[in-house]
């Protein structure tokens, strides 16, 4: 069975991990290219968009996929609107690995804002030393609050023209560790943590050393990203693959042969 993950997500190379030596399910792992060098997978691998939803069609029928996993990141809605779009033009059926956002605990000092417009406001008017831990792709957005000192982490450079004028870029691949962020936060004298609510493992330790610190956290909430049926685990996306593949390739009766 021909399967299409979605992926740039560490649910997507888990997925691709799980599967990759099971002979039932021949996997194609599709990355935006939003990395220069992105970890390797052991399963074929393509790299780039498609040309929107009919484009991710056209890619569907000419390579014989059977059902499409959306593992793409919570803030990557445009892919996964395609992905649904695309999977219903070709008929084949398609779900989501859905990873569950942060939660406010005991201790946390949390502005939930929607936009990363409203997150450079969210800063205020008086100077502050911020950690920004959004991607590069938004960067940009902290120009419009130049008053700041930005230290952002990325994995990648942002573009230099993207950069708010007061600025340190350490570039940082994920998981990081709990001591490890809160050696950052005081290495830098940070006093506000500004984050995307992507959710997961990997990244939270910086949301528990904010609380540690007693630090404010600006958290951008996600946006809408459709699914047509949203799981929420790597065990749950394989369970659904081995219904998909039964119905598949069920009795041949079954099958009307
Ligand atoms: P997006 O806005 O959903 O996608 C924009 C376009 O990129 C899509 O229309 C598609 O191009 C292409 N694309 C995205 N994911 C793809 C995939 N897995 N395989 C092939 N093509 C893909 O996503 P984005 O621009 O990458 O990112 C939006 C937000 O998500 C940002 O905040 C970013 O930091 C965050 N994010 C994204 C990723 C990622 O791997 N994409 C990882 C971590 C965080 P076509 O229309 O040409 O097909």
């Amino acid at each position: 069975m021909r399967i299409l993950v979605l992926g740039g997500t560490t649910e997507a190379s888990a997925l691709a991990r799980r599967l990759a030596g099971d002979a039932r399910f021949s996997l194609t792992l599709s990355l935006a290219g939003r990395t220069a060098a992105p970890q390797s997978h052991p399963v074929a691998t393509r790299i780039g968009g498609f040309g929107g939803a009919e484009g991710l069609a056209r890619w569907v029928r000419a390579h014989g996929i059977d059902a499409i996993v959306d593992a793409t990141h919570p803030f990557a809605a445009r892919i996964s609107a395609n992905a649904v779009e695309a999977a219903q033009l070709c008929g084949v059926p398609i779900a989501s690995v859905v990873r569950a956002p942060w939660q406010p605990r005991e201790g946390d000092d949390w502005i939930c804002i929607d936009g990363f417009d409203e997150g450079a406001s969210a800063i205020g008017k008086n100077p502050r030393r911020v950690l920004l831990t959004i991607g590069r792709q938004e960067v940009a957005a902290f120009r419009a609050a130049p008053q700041h000192l930005y230290i952002v982490r990325t994995i990648d450079p942002p573009a230099a023209a993207d950069l708010p004028p007061r600025v340190e870029v350490i570039r940082r691949r994920g998981p990081f560790s709990l001591d490890g962020e809160i050696a950052l936060l005081r290495a830098h004298g940070i006093d506000c943590v500004i984050t995307k609510n992507a959710g997961g493992e990997a990244t939270y330790a910086k949301i528990a050393a904010a609380r540690e610190l007693g630090l404010p956290v600006i958290m951008i909430s996600r946006p809408h990203k459709p699914a047509r049926l949203a799981l929420d685990s790597v065990d749950a996306a394989c369970a659904w693959l081995e219904r998909q593949r039964n119905a598949h390739c069920g009795p041949r009766s079954d099958r009307g042969v």
